[in-house]
Order: structure tokens, then C-alpha cells, then sequence
């Protein structure tokens, strides 16, 4: 059964500001990068700057539905400062945060605002008017099949569904569900611009700002899990090559001993104990052996605490040797070091 669509309002633009009818309702019509630093819209670049964080924060966006305008503007000042910072860890996290919230919101939604936004994205959907069938709509194959591809779990399996003719049957959640993807993936796309503008200072300072959110929120997750004293047999096969290097007074590269220090310092090694491991080298040099710890552990400079670069960086540096079956199945030491120690433990 095809139901008529209902108009969006102000209220649910601002609510879902990704769809297409926001342009007309923009405080100001074609936006440019440069008209963000404006002092009269400070404002909005504020409510856009606190969009990311929360995304980065709480994989969430939360809507501020008292101030339509500033709501409904900020989220394409939130593209251009995630943009900005050219992170693509912050450009996947915005979209997920954005489709996240919305799936939420949707899922509350009446049947015309449903259809409406199905017809934004120009999706097949219809409601089952069969009351034998306990599912709320139906979507056309098509677009089921566009919107499962990067979904896990086998009820998006197309052999798991009730089909009839040509079309696929969802409940509420589900439709809400897909919709959000539809909606994570038109977000991402607005980051795929090769050519990037060049951005205000005022824009640059935010980004840089965001950036360093981001490597604190990373950092902590990878905290998370891990024993609180420090398991050696669980080292992954590269950080125990480096480590025994280490131990020897043997000379590591740059890669070799950034990867080591954040290794230890992450997996809660003091920086006193980071420090007297590097006693050993023959290039020894108490201050500046301090100084690169404790800037890589956050104690000092920009307070970030840094995080070894991934499996992929290592190998392409040589610095991933004889790596174990465990290896496979890893694509950070961090994560190694994690579900090792799960076994020591
Ligand atoms: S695959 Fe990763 S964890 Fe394993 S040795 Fe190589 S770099 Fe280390």
C-alpha cells in the first residue's frame, strides 16, 4: 500500500538536516567556508564544533531543537570542519555518530515522515496492508540489497527474508535501521572531495583542536582491556624483537623505538621504567631520551598521548617480523597485546 507523504517542517530539518529540503531553510543560502568566521554567525561554527565532538565523544550527535537555525546550519559548518581536519577516523565516526542519532529519532516516527524520508533518498517503500504478515513495510529488493551490503548479521541475509514480489519485509526497526545507512553513507560521500579549498585560520584552529580530541579518544579506547600489570609473554612478535633489541643496547630505527615507546607507555608502563630500558644505548642521552617519552606519553608539548602506528605501517617499515597465526586475525600490536594477555591472564 503506498501512503501519501507528509511535508517536512522546520522542526524535523533541524532534526535531520541532511535532507534535501534544508536548503531552504538555511539561515544563510549558499554558505561559503569563509562566511563561518563571521562574528554574527560565531553561533553556529560553536553548535558545528560541538557536533564533532560529541560524534567523536559519544558516536552520537544530540539535537538542540530549541534553535531551529543554528541546528539546521551547523551541520553543514560541521562538514566543513571535519572536513578540515582530513581525518578519515573523524570523517567515518561524524557519519556514523549522524546516522546513529537519527536511527534513534526514526524509530519514533510516524508512517508519513517515514515515507517522506524514503522519498528523499528514493527508496521503493510501501506499508504491508496484510495483518498476517507481522512486519510494518516492505522495500523494494533494490534498495534492500544497496543498504545491506556492509551490514553483518544473518537476519540482512537476503536468504533469511520474506520476499514477495520483488520486495523485502522490514519492521519499524529495521526500516529505521537501513534508512540510517542510507544516511552514514550519503554523509561520508560529502567527505570524498579531492580538491580541498583553503580553509580560514579560525577553521584550521578548530580542526586542529578537533584532531587532538580525537587521538585522546583513540587512545583511551585502546586502553581499555588491558591488564593492569604489564603481561611480556604477551607481546606481539614485533614489540618482542624490539623490546629484546632494546634490552641488548642494539640501535633501533626512529619507527623502532616511536613503536616501542608508545607500545609500553599505552600498555601502562611508566615513563621512568620506558626510560631506563634506552639506558643501555651506546647514544644514550638522559634529556632527550626524557623529552621523547614524555612527549610521546602525553606528559608534555600538546598533553596527546600517542598511540604505535598500525600492522600495515609496521610491515611496510620492516619493523613486523615473524608475526604469529594470532597476527592474522590483528591489525593493531595494541589489539594483539589485548586479546594475548586475555590468555595469560
Ligand atoms: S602483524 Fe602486527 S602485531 Fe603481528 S608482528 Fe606484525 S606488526 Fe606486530
Amino acid at each position: 500500500m503506498q501512503l501519501a507523504t507528509a511535508q517536512f517542517a522546520k522542526n524535523d530539518i533541524a532534526k535531520y538536516p541532511f535532507l534535501k529540503a534544508a536548503t531552504r531553510y538555511m539561515k544563510v543560502p549558499n554558505l561559503e567556508i569563509e562566511d563561518l568566521t563571521r562574528p554574527e554567525l560565531e553561533e553556529i561554527l560553536k553548535r558545528a564544533e560541538e557536533r564533532v565532538e560529541e560524534a567523536i565523544l559519544y558516536a552520537r550527535v544530540s539535537r538542540e531543537l530549541k534553535n531551529e537555525d543554528i541546528e539546521i546550519s551547523s551541520y553543514p559548518a560541521a562538514i566543513v570542519l571535519v572536513t578540515a581536519t582530513g581525518s578519515s577516523f573523524i570523517k567515518k565516526r561524524y557519519a556514523l555518530a549522524e546516522a546513529k542519532q537519527a536511527y534513534e529519532d526514526l524509530k519514533g516516527e510516524p508512517h508519513k515522515k517515514i515515507f517522506k524520508f524514503a522519498e528523499n533518498f528514493e527508496w521503493k517503500l510501501m506499508l504491508n496492508s496484510d495483518h498476517e504478515i507481522p512486519f510494518e513495510f516492505m522495500l523494494s529488493f533494490t534498495d534492500y540489497l544497496k543498504n545491506t551490503a556492509h551490514l553483518r548479521g544473518k537476519t540482512w541475509k537476503l536468504v533469511n527474508r520474506l520476499l514477495s514480489n520483488g520486495n523485502v519485509y522490514l519492521t519499524r526497526n529495521e526500516t529505521a535501521r537501513l534508512l540510517s545507512e542510507e544516511i552514514r553513507k550519503y554523509i561520508e560521500k560529502k567527505f570524498e572531495a579531492k580538491e580541498l579549498p583553503k580553509f580560514p585560520p579560525r577553521i584550521m584552529e578548530i580542526a586542529e583542536k578537533i584532531n587532538k580530541l580525537s587521538i585522546e579518544k583513540i587512545g583511551k579506547s585502546e586502553m581499555k582491556g588491558f591488564p593492569k600489570a604489564i603481561v611480556q609473554t604477551a607481546f606481539p612478535p614485533c614489540i618482542k624483537n624490539l623490546y629484546q633489541a632494546a634490552s641488548a643496547g642494539r640501535h633501533l630505527s626512529h619507527i623502532g623505538r616511536f613503536t616501542l615507546t608508545s607500545f609500553l607507555i599505552n600498555i601502562g608502563m611508566p615513563s621512568e621504567n620506558v626510560i631506563e630500558l634506552f639506558k643501555t644505548f651506546s647514544d644514550y642521552n638522559e634529556r632527550m631520551t626524557r623529552y621523547q617519552v614524555e612527549h610521546i606519553a602525553g606528559e608534555r608539548g600538546s598533553r596527546t598521548r600517542y598511540i604505535p602506528p598500525k600492522c600495515n605501517t609496521l610491515k611496510t617499515h620492516g619493523v613486523c617480523t615473524n608475526p604469529s597465526e594470532l597476527c592474522q586475525r590483528v591489525r593493531h600490536p595494541l589489539a594483539y597485546y589485548r586479546k594475548e594477555s586475555k590468555q595469560h591472564g
